[in-house]
């Protein structure tokens, strides 16, 4: 058996030409969506990482502006400069980069982001819907991974879906997510015992430790799908949680990395700037 590998940038130009139609249509009512990207200090992914989104963004006819603040800027001011955005009548998403500086947390700016403009589901609101199972942007990983499931057609209902990190950006979302699609959902993370005794279990294995090739053949049984969030520097290049190599022969279905969950997570997060902005015009 060799896996389906799930295409993550063919999936990604799918949403964008649907995006990009509605973001057509809030052109013609005098709307256009706008995403302000708020970067702390300079560090290269980060630079990196808005030139793809101002690109990726471009194509669908959606504004990204960047409000650029000093490594050490503070809560306080942070506060001020993010009330500020929410006030802005004009912009509909407002996105923090992660991560952020050792003095600020992400508990800070859950409860700073206006939850209407929060298009990272990051919000104490909004993470308090996704749990109710209310609508609500939800991280956009999380919404990734499940849209390239859903593309892919995996059987969720009643499968067992093991989820390997618990952050509140990726495991932690994705979960309640799979659960509301009637998975039984194990969250496996640093501290648990026998990972491979988790993992071999998995009818789907979603991924997002940051350790490259965490995932090897010996833990997955034949006819897993592998959904792989990580993204991982190594002097080989970029490289997913999940060993590509030795698990494809035995998955029925697998993302690689680069190409799979990283091009789809900025298109949804574009997506849901979209359905704020079509808010706005409600
Ligand atoms: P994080 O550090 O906040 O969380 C990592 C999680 O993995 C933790 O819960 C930790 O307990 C678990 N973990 C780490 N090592 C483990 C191990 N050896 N065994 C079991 N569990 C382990 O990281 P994060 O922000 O959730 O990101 C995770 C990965 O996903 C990173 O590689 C990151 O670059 C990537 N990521 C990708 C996207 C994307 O768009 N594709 C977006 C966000 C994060």
């Amino acid at each position: 058996m060799s896996a389906r590998v799930l295409d993550g940038r063919a999936i990604a130009a799918e949403v964008l030409s649907v995006v990009s139609e509605r973001v057509s249509v809030l052109r013609g009512r005098g709307i256009a969506p706008q995403l302000c990207f708020v970067t702390i200090g300079h560090s290269a992914p980060a630079q990196m990482y808005a030139k793809r989104l101002e690109k990726q963004a471009a194509r669908a006819g959606i504004v990204v502006t960047r409000r650029e603040l000093a490594e050490d800027v503070s809560l306080l001011e942070l506060d001020r400069i993010v009330a500020a955005l929410n006030d802005w009548p004009e912009v509909d998403g407002i996105l923090v980069q992660m991560p952020l500086p050792e003095h600020l947390t992400a508990a800070d700016l859950a409860v700073i982001v206006h939850p209407r403009k929060d298009v990272d589901g990051i919000t104490t609101e909004n993470a308090g819907r996704l749990y109710l199972g209310l609508p609500g942007p939800v991280p956009s990983t999380a919404l990734a991974m499940m849209q390239i499931v859903r593309h892919a057609d995996i059987p969720l209902d009643g499968r067992h879906a093991v989820i390997v990190g618990r952050s509140n950006v990726v495991g932690h979302p994705v979960a309640e997510l799979l659960v509301e699609c009637d998975a039984t959902v194990t969250i496996t993370h640093r501290r648990t015992r026998d990972l491979a005794a988790m993992t071999r279990q998995a009818d789907l294995l979603i991924v997002g430790a940051g350790s490259p090739h965490l995932i090897t053949a010996e833990m997955i049984q034949p006819g897993v799908a592998i959904i792989d969030a990580g993204i991982n520097a190594t002097p080989e290049g970029t490289v997913g949680d999940v060993d590509f190599a030795g698990c494809a022969p035995i998955a029925s279905a697998i993302t690689p990395v680069p190409g799979g969950v990283g091009p789809v997570t900025n298109i949804v997060l574009l997506r849901n700037v979209v359905d704020s902005a079509e808010r706005r015009l409600a």
